[in-house]
């Protein structure tokens, strides 16, 4: 699909409750990483379309049309938005593609996985049961949830489509109207699915989609009197921000941060799995990852062999054009994110790491148009350098060799973050015990990287608060209530007879 034929027609309108228009904000070009062309100009929301947003929400939850649906009525809608999703399946995969610079294989991917959240979502809200619980006197107890009103969904550049997804379809299948603010520098796929939920039937005011800057439209849904809830992706020093004005309200908030993921590599591993685990873990997406394995222990015993052949595979992997079909990595999402990937490096090499590939732009190919990088991995850190401490969000791997458990385990734990480690072993009880001892929210055993809709996902420590995803994602987005039915023949008799 060429670049004219996919943005022809687009409109850069944003979706303000209800009404697509130019946004207030200042106007601004939303740039292809791999080459600079321009994707389009969007009419950026400003202040005023922000707190319009809430308002038109807060009324259009209240109605009936919405939050006062039967579940599978709701249900159908969340079908219908996965149907669009899969019609318009290519075109938004490509949209994501130009917005970030992600290869075309994995934004199809991305985009799959969207029609599938809403799948799942519609299911689990067909099927969620609410409970009668043991009373304990003349009355009948039932614990019931009920949506929370307007919820404000922040999401970040790396996967917008499956982030995006992600919350708007566990809030809207809770009854719930959301405002979305997708990041300033992808707009293309959440407008265009603002588009397909309108068309699937989201009523009016329902779903708004907000691009435009994080601390002036993002700060005002977030401290905004009328917006209860905070869905919030993004770095830890953004999330803290917003819980501390979370705090102040006294509103619920999820917060899925940034991480600085552990993989483990011992020395009975199936090497091929491993070094093909690894080198997927960290360098897929180009790094651009919240979990990102990107501190990588090797047992000493393995140490120089694996890291060996980790380096011939890092040198291999196709970088470039995200349009074809065999690329693996495509280029960073802005060329400020690569300037920081590279003083990171810088940093890393101060601080006396021994580059083993990588460290450089690539040359050739028409890539020095866009914002590459190769692949690199440093050698002869430690564990409390602080090129391995700090995300770095970009393909840039450590490898650190270790002894024994117990020192590996302190030193895996040894992190602000607690987002998701890796652990390759033939040895189950190893993989159980080590497991259990990571302090992460997710661990993979023998993989990395992979997801199920159906599997809760969320940060522990400074990587976030909540979770995402599994049928108590639903529940994340309500409000529990308990009713109380009395059913005494005679009236209460504290009062006495009057
Ligand atoms: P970011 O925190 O800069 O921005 C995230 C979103 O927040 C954007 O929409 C941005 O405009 C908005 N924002 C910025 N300032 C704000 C403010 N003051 N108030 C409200 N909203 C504001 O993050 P990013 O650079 O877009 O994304 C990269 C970060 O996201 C990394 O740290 C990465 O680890 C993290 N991330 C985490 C997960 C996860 O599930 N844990 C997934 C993807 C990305």
């Amino acid at each position: 699909m060429s670049h004219q034929d996919l943005l022809q027609g687009f409109s850069s309108d944003i979706l303000v409750g209800g009404e697509w228009r130019a946004g207030t904000g200042k106007r601004y070009q939303s740039l292809y990483p791999a080459d600079e062309s321009v994707n389009a100009e969007i009419a950026a929301a400003g202040a005023d379309d922000a707190v319009e947003a809430v308002e038109a929400a807060d009324a259009a939850w209240r109605r009936a049309d919405w939050a006062g649906l039967k579940p599978h009525q709701r249900a159908a809608v969340l079908h219908r938005v996965a149907d669009g999703i899969t019609q318009r399946a290519e075109a938004l995969a490509h949209l994501q593609r130009r917005d970030n610079g992600k290869p075309i294989s994995e934004t199809r991917a991305l985009v799959a996985s969207a029609a599938g959240t809403f799948r799942y979502f519609a299911s689990c809200l067909e099927t969620l049961e609410e409970t009668l619980t043991p009373s304990r006197g003349d009355y009948l107890t039932m614990s019931v949830h009920e949506p929370l009103g307007v919820v404000a969904a922040i999401t970040p550049w790396n996967s917008p489509i499956a982030s995006d997804a992600q919350k708007l379809a566990p809030a809207l299948a809770a009854g719930n109207a959301v405002v979305l603010k997708p990041a300033e520098v992808t707009p293309l796929a959440s407008l265009e699915l603002g588009r397909i939920c309108e068309a699937a039937g989201v009523p009016r005011g329902v779903l708004s989609v907000l691009p435009g800057k994080g601390s002036v439209i993002g700060d005002i849904l977030v401290r905004h009197p009328k917006v209860k809830k905070v869905a919030f992706t993004g770095g830890t020093e953004v999330g803290r921000g917003i819980a501390r004005l979370a705090a102040e309200k006294l509103m619920p908030v999820s917060l899925e941060l940034g991480g600085k993921s552990p993989t483990i590599v011992f020395e009975d591993a199936d090497i091929d799995h491993a070094v093909a685990g690894v080198l997927y873990g960290i360098f897929s997406s180009s790094g651009e990852s919240c979990i990102a394995g990107s501190r990588l222990f090797v047992h000493k015993a393995i140490f120089d062999t694996f890291v060996e052949r980790l380096v011939a595979g890092a040198k291999q992997l196709r970088v470039g054009d995200p349009l074809r079909e065999d690329t693996q990595m495509g280029p960073l999402v802005t060329s400020s994110h690569r300037d920081s990937i590279e003083r990171y490096v810088a940093i890393g090499l101060e601080e006396g790491g021994r580059l083993l590939c990588g460290g450089e732009r690539p040359a050739g190919d028409g890539r020095e148009k866009g914002y590459f990088y190769q692949p690199t991995i440093i050698a002869g850190l430690t564990n409390q350098a602080r090129m391995v401490q700090e995300e770095i969000f970009g393909p840039v791997l450590a490898v650190l060799p270790f002894e024994n458990e117990a020192d590996l385990l302190a030193e895996a734990n040894d992190s602000v973050y607690g987002l998701a480690a890796g652990i390759w072993t033939r040895d189950f009880k190893r993989a159980w015990r080590v497991g259990r001892a990571l302090e992460t929210g997710t661990v993979w055993i023998n993989t990395y990287k992979q997801f199920s809709i159906s599997t809760p996902f969320g940060g522990w420590k400074e990587s976030g608060m909540g979770r995402e995803k599994g049928r108590l994602g639903l529940l994340e987005y309500t409000n529990q209530k308990s009713l109380y039915w009395g059913l005494n023949e005679n009236p209460l008799a504290w009062a006495g007879r009057v």
